[in-house]
């Protein structure tokens, strides 16, 4: 079969972490290569926005997308062109949207929503599709039927072997390997080399989408997939990467015995790190760079309202044994809707003495698929899910909404640009990606591109009638288990 895997375009994330980040598309590399007997394409949006031609072109039998949710109204649009062109292709939708909130693509134009990890169900569907099978036994999908109703099928296995799965299909979009980037290493390749996370933070749907089970890759297999990778920069994309002793204790001696020379970037936890300094002391010295750090609150209070299970002394601990061994803390801070004037200055107080260069400061937002909706989910401003994009406060703020967000714009304005000299000085950071970290904070300190997209300020034509997409969600008809 001709399967193409889109990624598609949300606009409204260009003010914020599109600049600090745009890793490929991995899931869909991760899905490509699980079906390695079929011909399969990948179209990502974000850098090729021509569906109309691709799809004249390669003439697919099957779609499927992937959506966050700031990306489901850009994935039904998707969705929707891909059945005007051709009512015979299939479309499927997928990911960690479709699969929390799956009643966001009950459409006349989508055919199955794939709920949990794509590489357990797709493969099956391809086969049951390419077979002529019943859709009814596939584990783990959604489907319509011919009369517009969806079926909710049995739920499936949630087993992987981690150890046995393919490398992913990154020659589908090497054209656009330069584009792919990372804080300030561009061009990246990313790697995932583990799933989910025994931690509890009521913000994060990681723990509920892998439904509490963590697996991660023999170091083995991680060491192999390293050894394929052609740039000079790699990023684990792990929500925890140094969780494991053992393993990334191995990995870091294997890369080390292979004379691997590359740099590194990687997502961790605090306590991760201060438990074993001599492991970030050991990926130091093979190359670790950059490090995205879930700092999130610097008070104890801070950490425990939002479930972290961490300190602020530890955090604390944890910057300074970066910064000990020469890596770059990119500090990850949740900002509170409730909060006051003292609360901003605080943190960038904080920010400043902890010497933290690169930060991200997300807005705290009841994401679908939390455990923070389900507390706050009556709180809502807005149903409009491009509206939750970590930016943008979707519920009451204590602060009028325009102080909120200058306060909120001016925790990206630098003093001093003293740390980025002295990075560049000693061959951290290139010149060309100090310059995007710049233009990155310059544009992220603009509090007035905030508003636009604010639920109270950014819609006032349109505050309390539901757009037109907000009726876009309404389901057709549903019927689970027919
Ligand atoms: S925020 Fe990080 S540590 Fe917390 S549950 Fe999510 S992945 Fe785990």
């Amino acid at each position: 079969m001709r399967i193409l895997l889109v990624h598609p375009e949300c606009q409204s994330s260009l003010i914020g972490f599109r600049l600090a980040a745009m890793p490929e598309p991995l899931a869909l590399e991760m899905v490509a290569a699980c079906v390695p007997d079929h011909d399969v394409r990948i179209l990502d949006m974000r850098v090729d926005g021509n569906l109309l031609g691709t799809l004249e072109d390669f003439a697919p039998d099957v779609v499927g997308v992937t959506a966050l949710t700031t990306e489901v109204y850009a994935a039904q649009d998707v969705l929707q062109m891909v059945k005007q062109f051709s009512p015979e292709i299939i479309t499927v939708i997928g990911g960690m949207h479709a699969t929390m909130m799956p009643e966001d693509f009950y459409l006349p134009y989508v055919d199955i929503i794939t709920l949990g990890e794509a590489e357990l169900v797709f493969p099956h569907l391809i086969d049951a599709l390419e077979s002529g099978r019943r859709l009814r036994d596939v584990a783990n999908i959604i489907w319509q039927d011919g009369d517009g109703y969806f079926h909710r099928n049995r739920a499936g296995s949630m087993k992987m072997d981690m150890s046995n799965l393919p490398f992913p299909r990154r020659d589908l979009v090497e054209e656009h390997r330069d584009e792919y980037f990372w804080l300030f290493s561009k061009p990246d390749t990313a790697m995932a080399t583990g799933r989910g996370c025994p931690f509890r933070c009521n913000f994060c749907s990681v723990w509920q989408f892998y439904k509490g089970i963590t697996r991660q890759m023999p170091a083995e297999r991680v060491v192999e997939e390293i050894k394929t990778i052609d740039t000079d920069h790699i990023t684990f994309m792990d929500d925890n990467f140094l969780m494991n002793y053992k393993r990334e204790t191995a990995i870091a001696e294997m890369i080390k015995a292979e004379g691997i020379k590359k740099r590194y970037g990687m997502e961790c936890r605090t306590d991760s790190i201060v438990r074993h300094p001599d492991l970030v002391e050991k990926w130091a010295e093979i190359g670790l760079s950059s490090v995205l750090l879930g700092l999130e609150g610097i008070s104890d209070e801070d950490l425990k309202s939002v479930n972290k299970g961490t300190t602020a002394r530890v955090n604390d601990e944890a910057v300074r044994i970066m910064h000990d061994n020469g890596v770059i803390v990119w500090g990850a801070f949740i900002v509170d809707p409730m909060w006051d004037r003292d609360d901003f200055k605080r943190l960038k107080d904080y920010v400043e003495r902890m010497q933290i260069t690169q930060t991200q400061f997300t807005v705290l937002t009841p994401l679908p698929g939390t455990k923070l909706y389900e507390q706050r989910k009556a709180e809502l401003l807005t149903n409009d899910y491009t509206c939750f994009d970590a930016l943008h406060a979707v519920t009451r703020t204590r602060l009028p909404r325009e102080e909120f967000y200058q306060l909120y714009a001016n925790l990206y304005k630098q003093r001093s640009l003293e740390p980025y000299y002295h990075l560049v000085k000693s061959g951290k950071m290139t010149l060309e990606d100090c310059k995007r970290g710049k233009r990155m904070l310059d544009v992220m300190s603009r509090w007035e591109l905030y508003l636009e997209k604010d639920p109270v300020l950014g819609h006032t034509r349109d505050k309390v009638k539901p757009s037109t997409k907000q009726l876009k969600l309404l389901p057709t008809q549903v019927q689970a288990g027919k």
